[in-house]
């Protein structure tokens, strides 16, 4: 049986919620963002399921249950600039958006960075800039950033992204081998150095240095 647009749209923040989604401005964020908008095809009527689905240039957009949890981890306030490495769809940069007052996201895909400006654009989300680059060097230029969230798996935290992090400032990332299980870590930045939480462990494309073919 299908449920109505407002039942499935209901269940998906339930199910979020039953997953540790609990903070009330990223369920409100993810409540406004329609995942739908941002896979195409017959994945569309996946787009409420809390599974990743495949997108453009043989990546993925995250499980929906997991993009809460970073976002929630990342604790992303409206004065903040955020740097998201991986762009992919564009829908966790969207839903940071919403949290954010100004967010960068990065891929070596320049197909990727195309599709999601366009999504962007439809939805008058005008605080994001889409870049395409190799997101493990940052953006040297827009740094320093006050978040970074990485939704790719780098097999340690890439020293340049460590570098372009404000003092006081979060970054969330998987890491550990591509093939293996890894860990979403957070990173805060104090005066003396780094302090590491291990929060659960994640699976995820990996984080590839260079372009991708079509970029
Ligand atoms: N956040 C995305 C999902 C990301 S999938 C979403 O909401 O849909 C991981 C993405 O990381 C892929 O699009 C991949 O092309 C990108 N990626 C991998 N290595 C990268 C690198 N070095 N620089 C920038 N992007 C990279």
């Amino acid at each position: 049986m299908s449920l109505d647009p407002a039942e499935t749209k209901m269940q998906f923040l339930f199910h979020l919620r039953s997953r540790g989604v609990t903070d009330a401005r990223v369920l409100t964020a993810m409540e406004r963002t329609d995942r739908a908008g941002f896979v195409t095809g017959l994945f569309a009527a996946k787009a409420y399921d809390d599974m990743p689905l495949p997108i453009s240039c043989g990546q993925t957009i995250s499980q929906p249950s997991v993009v809460g949890l970073m976002t929630q981890a990342l604790e992303v306030s409206d004065r903040d600039k955020v740097l998201e490495v991986g762009t992919g769809s564009g829908y966790q940069a969207a839903i940071l958006s919403r949290l954010a007052r100004r967010v960068y996201t990065v891929d070596r895909y320049k197909r990727l960075v195309g599709e999601a400006r366009a999504r962007f654009e439809a939805l008058d989300l005008t605080n994001i800039t889409a870049l395409t680059g190799d997101g493990c060097f940052g953006l040297p230029e827009q740094a320093p950033f006050d978040r970074i969230l990485v939704t790719a798996a780098a097999e340690d935290p890439p020293g340049p992204l460590l570098a372009q992090l404000r003092i006081g400032g979060i970054m969330v990332l998987p890491v550990g081998q591509s093939d293996a299980v890894q860990s979403l870590i957070r990173v805060r930045k104090g005066e003396d150095g780094y302090d590491y939480e291990e929060l659960r462990p994640v699976r995820f494309v990996p984080l590839v240095e260079g372009l991708g073919q079509d970029g």
